[in-house]
């Protein structure tokens, strides 16, 4: 799928329990003309997630069903389930014109740069490895989920440096802001704004 249009993409990326989520939840409430992309995942619901507001929640047939159709943009395994985004659910956005903010894995954000060069990705980084067990720990109970997301960090940091931005999320407020910054910025760049500049010519 080519980007035609003027919508732009921006992917989040960040170890599991980071604050990526939190963070975007709180993005959308500020910045206007921005979706958010929801990913299928052969994932259980957590308590509180919502079917069609957090994910897509599907089981591993129609997932695998929905590869071989080719009806994703990008999918990948992390931390033994499947995740992707599909090109129906971003095409719509970005024909409305809205940007679309993806949370994905580093996986995910080096396929989306592939796909579309000229978007931006944003890689939050926790204070510390103890802070991200915290927080990790209060949302997850298994044990083991907790372990096999945490063996993953080693990889996803490596990752990081391909990213376009960091934002640390150690206050919480402060991570907020960086984000929006980026989004907003990216947004005034010279060739989002040729329009405006020539109709005043
Ligand atoms: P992710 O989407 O990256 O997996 P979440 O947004 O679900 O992470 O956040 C994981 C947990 O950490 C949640 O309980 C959230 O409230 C908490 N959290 C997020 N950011 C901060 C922060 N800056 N300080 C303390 N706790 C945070
Ligand atoms: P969680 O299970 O905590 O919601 O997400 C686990 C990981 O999967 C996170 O790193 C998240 O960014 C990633 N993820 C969520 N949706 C997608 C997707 O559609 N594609 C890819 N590649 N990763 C995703």
């Amino acid at each position: 799928m080519k980007s035609q249009h003027k919508s732009h993409l921006f992917v989040i990326s960040g170890p599991s329990g980071v604050g990526k989520n939190t963070i975007i939840s709180a993005v959308m409430q500020r910045v206007e003309g921005l979706a958010y992309s929801i990913s299928h995942t052969t994932r259980k619901p957590r308590n509180g997630e919502i079917n069609g507001r957090d994910y897509h929640f599907v089981d591993e047939k129609i997932f695998k069903k929905m590869i071989e159709n080719g009806d994703f943009v990008e999918w990948a395994r992390v931390y033994s389930d499947y995740y992707g985004t599909s090109f129906s659910g971003i095409k719509k956005k970005l024909a409305e014109g809205k940007d679309v903010i993806l949370d994905l894995d580093v996986q995910g954000g080096m396929n989306i740069r592939k796909h579309f060069k000229n978007s931006t990705l944003i890689f939050v980084l926790p204070p510390s490895i103890e802070e991200l067990k915290k927080r990790l720990s209060k949302r997850e109970t298994p044990d083991e989920i907790i372990e096999k997301r945490l063996s993953n960090i080693e990889f996803e940091l490596k990752m990081a440096e391909k990213y376009d931005y960091i934002v640390l999320n150690d206050i919480l407020e402060k991570a907020i802001r960086e984000t929006e910054a980026i989004i907003l910025s990216e947004r005034c760049k010279t060739y989002k704004r040729v329009e405006l500049l020539r109709s005043l010519i």
